[in-house]
Parts: structure tokens; sequence; C-alpha cells
């Protein structure tokens, strides 16, 4: 039997099932979701583990992992266990760091990322990396390479592909990418020289990482919106929050998806049946303000929050106001600013639906 500690204080406080963290709503886990591909019976699960100890509010991160919130602290051993079967902790020494996004629409990257999974926990040393460090494998478009990586590896196409770290990249085949990566990982513990040192952006310039790599841009494509995508269906979730409504909905039409960093959910197969979904609540069009909308937790859950960012982010939905198409909006109740996206236009501690829209309207003039 696994226990869950209590919410405590840490240097890094990045949580986890085994760590979680304390809010004004209750404890919150977090669970790894690498590449973001999860079975939908194991979704199902996790919402019902969530109903019967908490307030079955189950969320979406920006790194396309799950969160689980509004749990007693200290967490009940039940809850652990039954997410531990799930097969959603398979290794507790190295859970937090099992960060890994991947281009949602290029399943021929799972196995990457399941290898990548697996040569990380099994390296004791990989263990100390922060729960903020991010691992990006994409695809040749560059989806996902807009979110805050770390290390990353490209497709270019074929068997080739580029490793990435700190705006340089080296030309590493696919066959040496799982590999490569590790090695960059375990350079950065070696070059950072603190643990307070999170990520390679903390590094100073001339930290002697990734040998070899030379200043490169790499091809970069913006995050993927609700809507059919050949005979996929990327499915926006509102606020991230699934619903079991959500959950039954895909059920019936997938065994596994994939959760985004954007707050949606990419469900196989599925573009036929957009309107099942939709019923259930998902987003399928991006003409929808949820395509562009996100918000913190906010107040009351948050202590920080100055406002309650949900309730606003759902009256600026409910006004029926089509936001300008290129601008991502996310709410904040404070300057602390989670889960904002480099690219998004941060709204902090707005006092109401009017603010937001004004804000837009200024910015899109
Ligand atoms: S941005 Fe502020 S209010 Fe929102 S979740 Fe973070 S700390 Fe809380």
């Amino acid at each position: 039997m696994l226990a869950a500690v209590s919410a405590q204080p840490h240097l890094d406080r990045c949580p986890g099932l085994l760590r979680p963290h304390r809010a004004e709503d209750g404890a919150l886990v977090r669970l790894r979701l690498p590449g973001g591909r999860i079975a939908v019976s194991a979704l199902r699960e996790v919402l019902e583990a969530a109903a019967a100890d908490g307030a079955g509010r189950l969320q979406l991160t920006s790194r396309g992992n799950l969160q689980v919130r509004a749990l007693p602290d200290p967490l009940p051993d039940r809850f652990v266990e039954r997410i531990e079967a799930t097969g959603l902790l398979p290794s507790t020494s190295h859970e937090r760091v099992r960060n890994i996004v991947a281009s949602p629409l290029a399943p021929d990257l799972a196995p990457l990322v399941a290898a990548l999974d697996a040569g990380l926990v099994a390296d004791p040393v990989l263990a100390a990396l922060s729960g903020r460090f991010l691992f990006a494998l994409a695809d040749a478009s560059g989806s996902v390479l807009t979110e805050p990586y770390d290390v990353a590896w490209q497709s270019t196409g074929g068997g080739d592909g580029m490793l990435l770290a700190a705006g340089r990249g080296v030309a590493v085949p696919r066959e040496r990418a799982v590999p490569a990566l590790l090695g960059l990982a375990r350079d950065f513990l070696v070059c950072r020289g603190s643990a307070s040192v999170w990520n390679v952006r903390d590094l100073p310039a001339d930290a002697p990482l990734g040998a070899g790599m030379a200043a490169y841009a790499p091809r970069v494509a913006p995050p993927i919106v609700p809507g059919p995508v050949g005979d996929d269906l990327v499915a926006g979730v509102p606020l991230g929050v699934l619903t079991s409504a959500h959950v039954e909905a895909m059920a019936a039409l997938a065994d596994t998806v994939v959760v985004t960093p954007w707050r949606s959910v990419v469900v196989p197969g599925a573009a036929a049946a957009a309107d099942d979904l939709a019923a259930a609540g998902l987003v399928t069009h991006r003409d929808s303000p949820w395509s562009q909308l996100s918000a913190c937790i906010g107040a009351p859950a948050c202590a920080h929050g100055r406002c309650s960012t949900t309730s606003i982010a759902a009256d600026v939905a409910g006004t029926g106001r089509h936001l300008p198409r290129d601008l991502r909006i996310h709410l904040v109740g404070c300057e602390r600013q989670c889960g904002a996206r480099p690219d998004d236009v941060v709204v902090v501690a707005p006092a109401d639906a009017d603010e937001v829209l004004a804000t837009v309207a200024e910015l899109s003039r």
C-alpha cells in the first residue's frame, strides 16, 4: 500500500499523488500523463475516485496532465490505492518528473514517449529533476514546441530529427532521440549547480549544456483548436474541467484519448460523432468562445485569488460575443498567472466580464 504524505510546503511545490498541494478547497493531486495518452477507462476511474473522496472536480492542466482537487487532506489511502490501480503511478520515486508533452496528432511519436518515460523512471539520477522540467517530442509541424520545454526532439521527416534545448539544436536521428534527451537531462543536473535551478532557461548563458549544439530555430505550430482533423476530433474542455458526461461520451467512441496541453482532448475516429460530444458539453468547433478562453482556478478555491475567474470566464462565454480569432484569453486571480501560456492575453483579477471584453476590445483595435 502506498501512503500519501500530508500536504506540506516543499521547495519545489509541483504536486503529485504522493505529494499533494494544500489549496483552499482541499488537497490537490496531479497525475502525469506522458504524451497525454490515457485509456478512457482510467479517466472514468479517476473521475469516480475523485467523486467518492472529493468534489469530483477533474481538471486538465496546461501540460496535458490531470489534476484532482478538493480532496481530503491527508489523502485517504483508498484514494491513492484506487489511482495506483489505474496504472497512472508507475514510479513512486519519479512520479513528479514524468513531464513529457508530445504532438497530440502524431501517434507515431507514442513509442518514443513510452521509451522516454521508461528511460526516465529507470534512472535514479533523474529523480532529482524538478517537477517543472519539461520534455517535448514534436512532429515536423512543431506542435507542442510552443510550450516552455527544457529539452525536446523534433522529427524533421523520415528518421531524421533535431535535438533542441536553450535555443540551440543538433541533428539526432529518431533512434537516438531518447538516449539523447535523457543525456541532456543528466547534463542539466550536472550544470545547474543548485537544486533550486529548475529549468534550462535558468542556467547561465555559458553553461556547458549540449556539446555540439548550435543556434537553431525549430519550426513551431500554434496550439490545435477544437474541430475535426481528418477522422479524429479535437474536443475542447471548457475551463479544463472534465465531467462524467464528457468521459461517457468519449467512452462510446474510443478506448484511448490524448489530452493536449491546451485544455482539449483528441478523440480518435470521432470526427463523424462531433454532435454526440457537443451534446455532452464538449467544444467541437473553433467558433466557440471556449476555444479561446481559459482561467486559473481563482477564488474561492485559491487563497491568492482576488476574483472568481471561472465564473467570470463563464459570464464572458455566456455573452455569446465573438472574441477576436487570433487571441487566446486567460483570466487569472493574481499576478502569479498560473496556467498562462506564453502567447496568451492574460487578464489579471478582472472585476467582471465587461472588463474582460473591454480589455480584449482594446487589444484588438
Ligand atoms: S494565478 Fe493566483 S489566483 Fe490563480 S491559481 Fe494562481 S495563485 Fe491562485
